[in-house]
């Protein structure tokens, strides 16, 4: 019987589950541009131009390996726009008997497939994802019954699992997380190794016209465009950040700095996540290079906690929870997101030059997006969809499964500490110790109030007194609520004023 094998836009993986078994005499590969998986938040352009070049030139790869592949693209006349109507049209196109495909990597879509047996009346077999290093089973099966879902436990279970890192039971080096030796602020004269970047070839170039045409309202610059869209060109990406800077990946890893968008972080999430490069793969390069004595225990270490742990860990929180965590909002946060995130127009300089760099590149490290981006909408009590509609948009590697979890759970505390043990709550002090920005701020990190102080100084202290009935039963807050209790009450009532003042203007103002 002709099989349709539909692959759809983060699964551009020659393994992936729905080319499994595939026979090339009568299967034909389906993969679907639609207009409604391109505008259902506002994509940085970038995001849109890697995930259909990169699905163009997959079908191309598929084709030079003699497999019958239809390609539906975006501007296309007949094209409907949405994923069932372009199945319908290519069933009725093939005359297919039925249909394979991976599950959707996020909750929305993967609603839609479950309807579809039933919808074209005829068998739709969807298959697992297997390019997790934990099931989606396995994970539920490691949750079950445990009060506490902490990703470290987690970590080390999969540590166990893999054998990574490990001295038969015992960890590497005797320790499991080296974090404590990865926390280093960038040093002056420290040279960054440049990006490695990707010239677009013709067909890549076709993709940047057509949406630099066709969503030139939505976020971000579509040029430069520098990121690999074939695997040939991720591998190199891989063996690139291997070799230049996973050495120090570890030492600089929560640094931040206004001249150095990408430090020694590995620019890899959207090659995983859309397929390009596997978990397994990416992660074994860095253990080769600690085997090989050419990287340090603590930066492959804290590599790998960041895959093997932090990104299986994520996933597997989203199927567990969704679809009802997505509408928790423990902290009732309500307020309107604020102009600035998409216009970079503030004089918070830590905030317009992360959002600046976002826009230019569709890329910000683990740390801006956690401790300035997420850090000001969880003390400014921004509504957790408002904020998770702006990260989904915003880099080149959202999608929803990883996004949802880091936003609402790691960054706002939404789900009420399903996730995190405490909200990653920080004044301006940590921001001046980890980056460069307050050197040429408008306002100072070290004034508490007043018009040159700190917006994020009097927005922590005013976090934690709004949120006292729900935060400070937690032990591990016991420390800032020990301050805030010493506090005259006449620097509270201060606090209260300008920050309500500051957030009042928020919604008009240019901050
Ligand atoms: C609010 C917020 C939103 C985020 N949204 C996304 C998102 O939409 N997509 C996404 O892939 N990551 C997201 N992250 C996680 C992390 O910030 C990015 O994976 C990382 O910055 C990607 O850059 P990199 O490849 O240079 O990462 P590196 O610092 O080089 O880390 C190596 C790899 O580890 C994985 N990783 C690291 N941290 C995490 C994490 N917390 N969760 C899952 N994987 C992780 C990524 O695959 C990454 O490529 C988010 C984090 C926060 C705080
Ligand atoms: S002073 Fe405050 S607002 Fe300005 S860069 Fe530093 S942390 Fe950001």
């Amino acid at each position: 019987m002709k099989t349709l094998r539909l692959v759809l836009g983060d699964q551009l993986s020659r393994s992936v589950s729905a080319l499994q078994g595939l026979d090339s005499a009568k299967d034909v590969v389906l993969l679907l541009e639609v207009q409604a998986e391109t505008t259902y938040v506002r994509h940085h352009k970038q995001k849109i131009v890697l995930v259909l070049a990169a699905m163009r030139h997959f079908a191309a790869a598929l084709r030079a390996e003699g497999i019958r592949v239809d390609y539906v693209q975006l501007d296309d006349p007949a094209n409907t726009g949405t994923f069932s109507g372009e199945l319908r049209r290519a069933l009725a196109r093939h005359k297919a008997g039925c249909v394979v495909a991976t599950e959707a990597g996020e909750w929305r879509v993967q609603e839609m497939m479950q309807a579809w047996s039933a919808e074209l009346g005829l068998p739709v077999e969807i298959r697992a994802d297997d390019r997790f290093l934990c099931s989606r089973a396995e994970f539920a099966a490691w949750a079950a019954g445990r009060k506490s879902l902490r990703m470290e436990l987690f970590y080390r279970e999969m540590r166990r699992k893999t054998g990574w890192l490990m001295n038969a039971d015992q960890p590497e080096g005797g320790e499991w997380n080296y974090d404590a030796e990865n926390r280093k602020a960038l040093p002056k004269h420290i040279a960054i190794p440049p990006l490695k970047r990707f010239v677009p070839d013709a067909i890549t170039r076709a993709v940047m016209e057509l949406v630099a045409q066709r969503f030139a309202g939505h976020f971000g610059d579509v040029e430069p465009f520098g990121w690999a869209v074939t695997r040939a060109d991720a591998l190199k990406a891989l063996q690139h950040f291997r070799t230049k800077c996973l050495p120090k990946f570890g030492d600089y890893e929560d640094a931040m700095n206004s001249s150095a968008d990408y430090l020694f972080h590995s620019v890899l999430s959207p090659y995983i996540n859309i397929g390009l490069l596997s978990p397994q793969e990416v992660c074994t390069a860095a253990l080769a290079a600690y085997k090989a004595g050419t990287a340090p225990l603590a930066a492959v270490e804290g590599f790998v906690r960041q895959i093997l742990g932090w990104r299986e860990y994520m996933r597997g929180i989203y199927w567990l929870d969704m679809p009802a965590y997505a509408r928790t909002n423990f902290l009732k946060a309500r307020r309107a997101l604020p102009d600035f995130y998409w216009t970079g127009e503030t004089n918070m300089q830590c905030l317009r030059e992360t959002i600046g760099a976002t826009r230019r590149n569709a890329y910000a490290h683990h740390i801006q997006r956690l401790m300035l981006t997420g850090n000001f909408a969880l003390l400014a009590g921004i509504a957790p969809a408002q904020v998770e509609d702006w990260y989904l948009s915003v880099y080149a590697d959202a999608f929803e499964w990883v996004e949802l979890p880091n936003t609402h759970g790691m960054a706002l505390h939404a789900d009420g500490g399903r996730l995190g043990s405490k909200p990653y709550a920080a004044s301006g002090a940590y921001i001046d110790r980890m980056s460069n920005y307050c050197a040429g701020c408008a306002f100072s990190p070290k004034i508490k109030l007043g018009p040159k102080a700190c917006p994020f100084n009097y927005l922590y202290w005013y976090f934690l007194i709004v949120n006292a009935e729900k935060l400070k039963p937690n032990p591990r807050m016991a420390l800032p609520y020990g301050t805030l209790a010493r506090m005259p009450a006449e620097n509270k009532q201060q606090i209260i004023t300008e920050a309500e003042a500051f957030l009042d203007g928020l919604e008009t103002g240019y901050k």
